[in-house]
């Protein structure tokens, strides 16, 4: 039997404290947060293109300041005043310049990181909870096929620039309309379609999934990244996997966000067998 000295206590996981350089407006719907500071020594570029990290913000009716101790706050504070959990993609690893990029859609007045990206200024904190990733393109690849919305087109344009200038295939990437384009920097034999919402809500449409069924399939081993909005990653994970019979490590696909859901509902129930894709 162990006693509880001889149990390894569990590993508390590391937190990085950056803070807001500067905010710039990509598009209506996209705000760029540049974040620095002394915390970089301690960021390391993982090498996947899909890199993301568990951000924590903390509720705005308490003072605790980071790095947080979650599991002290959990004893003071109740569940509703802990600091809230939100993943978001790198954007960019700028190391050679103490920077870290993330790329937050703006949508709306629901929600927290969202909205606290809207009105974020320099010197506000930046909580970094550890950083994942799974993606880089295959460079062995004979074509690729990348689909997401704008919550997936941080990822998107990270794994674009990566690409080597023979890379091809196609991007297919969902935003409300024209003003939402970013410039991306994309091998020529990548062809980047745009499709528009035109006002429709996002998550409420077919446009992704019905893009991707109507691109013409190429000959020879494809690579695939497919993120956004669950309804249309459900929609299209049998498409690859038995239409197109794709095996598991030719796709990447998950959803990144659910429609009329917060972030922690939607990733509780992913943890459910009725929750996952
Ligand atoms: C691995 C990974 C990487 C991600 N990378 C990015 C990224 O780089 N940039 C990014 O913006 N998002 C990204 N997301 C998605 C992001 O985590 C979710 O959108 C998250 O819900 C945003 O939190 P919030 O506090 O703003 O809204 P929440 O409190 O979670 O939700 C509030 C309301 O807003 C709605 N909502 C949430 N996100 C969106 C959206 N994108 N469009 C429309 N309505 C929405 C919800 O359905 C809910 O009704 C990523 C997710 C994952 C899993």
């Amino acid at each position: 039997m162990t006693t509880p000295a001889q149990q390894s206590p569990r590993p508390k996981r590391t937190q990085i404290v950056l803070e807001v350089i500067e905010r710039i407006q990509l598009s209506p719907r996209m705000v760029r947060i540049v974040a620095g500071g002394a915390g970089m020594a301690e960021v390391e570029n993982n090498g996947f293109t899909d890199a993301y990290t568990k951000m924590l913000f903390a509720h705005p009716d308490t003072d605790v300041t980071p790095p947080y101790d979650l599991e002290a706050l959990r004893e003071k504070l109740g569940p509703e005043l802990m600091p809230s959990r939100r993943t978001y993609s790198i954007r960019r690893f700028d190391l050679d310049n103490g920077q870290l990029w993330i790329d937050f859609v703006a949508h709306g007045t629901e929600g927290i990181a969202g909205p606290w990206a809207g009105s974020a200024k320099p010197g506000d904190a930046v909580v970094l909870g550890g950083i994942g990733g799974g993606y880089r393109p295959d460079e062995t690849a004979d074509w690729h096929l990348l689909a997401g919305d704008d919550a997936a087109l941080p990822a998107i344009a990270s794994a674009l620039e990566a690409m080597p200038a023979n890379a091809n295939g196609v991007a297919l990437i969902e935003v409300d309309g024209p003003a939402d384009h970013l410039e991306l920097s994309a091998p020529e034999g990548i062809t980047v379609e745009w499709l528009h919402r035109d006002g429709q809500e996002a998550g409420t449409t077919t446009l992704l999934a019905d893009a991707v069924r109507a691109t013409e399939w190429r000959e020879g081993r494809v690579q695939v990244f497919a993120h956004g909005e669950r309804g249309a990653m459900k929609a299209l994970r049998p498409y690859f996997t038995e239409e197109r019979g794709l095996e598991r490590a030719q796709l990447s696909l998950s959803a990144y966000w659910a429609h009329g859901r917060k972030e922690d509902t939607f990733q509780a129930e992913k943890r459910e067998p009725i929750g996952q894709i």
